[in-house]
């Protein structure tokens, strides 16, 4: 077992995170907002770098997953590099101070422009998604006079066991390239004058929560190795993606320890000495994060009891996605009755429902709740629909806390925006 919350295990009632006093840090903050706590963001950093001592490896962190430059400039100082998806991601990792040499470039839509501007600044690697990818790439890398470093992402066809929405390694899925398209490439490898292809690059999904499926995707990397490397194709870069799953229901998600998942690497990597990569996003950060919400009221129902909170689906839009489920508890030690609720937000949408028939403590208006492992595509996949303002980030740390993204103001919201004055013809 990983222990996941050391940074509060002294203080386990949910009333402090990272040391910090959740009521009194609530009264400070109108809620809703996100908190993060920095040493459990440390812990998963460290474990991970420990288990992977004496390899030549590299974390970049999927910035998708949480992108405030608080949290990229946490990694940059920790060591750690990133996995990015945009050109917006690749600005934010650079203004944070991120090395170029430690970002790799993935995605199946790299517009010309975002891999031309990448190139511009030198980032380690391009995960390439297709052969057309590659074509521009290699054209682009030939116009600015450079030579870039490319992987292929291998579509390993391996079922991840997760929720569909997040499994991208099976062949029906838009990511990657088949082996035998792979193997065309490298074939062809001497035609790119301007693209050094000499890496391997594999992600099946997200939240999974058993070795197997990494193994066998590791499996099938090395196998493709061994022959490439047979052939007479160097491999000097394997990124085994990310995917790590996390626990967000206590005592039904049991997510596998970093050490475990490290040996399925060495062994399936066994007799590979080139550079590792690594693209955790999730497992860094969504334990890490909290909800903070506080109740506008219960409203009683025919069929059942809603607690209507101040943060919704604009906030955290897991559950609505992919009906996530999410630990939702009172920052209280009061002994309250149990009942159930369903837990939605104020968003005019069903979807806009955290949690159905949930067993809860009993509840009342002004209460504050916390809604857990919200760290990982929390504020990242947050919207101003209803147009409700981006919530603030606040960074804890041992009884500390600085405010990282202040509440959006309502003229930010609507700042680009204006009536139509000028009509233009095309
Ligand atoms: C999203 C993504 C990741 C991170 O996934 P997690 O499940 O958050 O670890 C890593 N690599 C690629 C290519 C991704 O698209």
């Amino acid at each position: 077992m990983i222990k996941t919350n050391d940074a509060t295990s002294e203080q386990a009632d949910h009333l402090f995170f990272d040391g910090v006093d959740l009521q009194l840090l609530a009264q400070r903050i109108p809620t809703p907002f996100h908190a993060y706590s920095t040493t459990a963001i440390r812990q998963r950093i460290g474990g991970l770098q420990a288990a992977m001592s004496g390899l030549d490896a590299t974390i970049c962190y999927a910035v998708k997953a949480n992108p405030n430059l608080a949290i990229l400039q946490l990694m940059a100082n920790a060591g750690v590099g990133a996995d990015i998806v945009s050109v917006g991601e690749l600005r934010r990792s650079l203004h944070a101070g991120m090395p170029p040499e430690r970002i790799v470039f993935s995605g199946v839509g790299k517009s010309a422009d975002e891999i031309a501007g990448a190139l511009t600044v030198g980032i380690h690697r391009f995960n390439v998604e297709s052969h057309d990818e590659l074509l521009t790439l290699q054209q682009l890398a030939r116009t600015q006079g450079v030579t870039a470093r490319a992987a292929v992402r291998i579509n390993p066809d391996v079922d991840a066991h997760t929720h569909a929405k997040i499994s991208t390694g099976k062949s029906e899925n838009k990511f990657g390239v088949s082996i035998d398209e792979a193997r065309q490439w490298f074939a062809e490898r001497s035609l790119l004058s301007h693209v050094q292809l000499d890496g391997l690059h594999v992600h099946i999904g997200s939240q999974i929560l058993t070795l197997e499926p990494f193994r066998l995707a590791l499996q099938r990397v090395a196998a493709f190795r061994h022959e490439l490397e047979q052939a007479g194709h160097p491999v000097n870069s394997i990124d085994v993606g990310g995917g790590l799953g996390v626990c967000y229901r206590a005592g039904e998600d049991h997510p596998v320890a970093a050490a475990d998942y490290v040996a399925v690497i060495r062994e399936a990597l066994a007799g590979y000495h080139g550079r590792l990569l690594l693209e955790p996003g999730r497992y860094l950060v969504a334990e890490a994060g909290v909800l903070l919400t506080r109740v506008i009221r219960v409203k009683p129902g025919i069929e059942r009891q809603f607690l209507v909170l101040d943060a919704a689906m604009n906030d955290l839009q897991r559950p609505s996605l992919y009906d996530a489920w999410h630990d939702i508890v009172p920052v209280s030690d009061e002994p309250r009755p149990l009942t159930t609720y369903d837990i939605v937000g104020p968003v005019c949408e069903t979807g806009d429902t955290f949690a159905r028939n949930r067993a809860m403590p009993e509840c009342m208006a002004g209460d504050l709740l916390l809604i857990k492992a919200t760290g990982a595509y929390g504020a990242s996949m947050a919207s101003t629909y209803n147009s409700r303002p981006l919530a603030p980030e606040v960074l804890l740390n041992q009884g500390r806390y600085a405010v990282v993204r202040r509440r959006q103001h309502f003229e930010e919201m609507i700042a680009g925006e204006q009536p139509a004055r000028h009509w233009e013809t095309t």
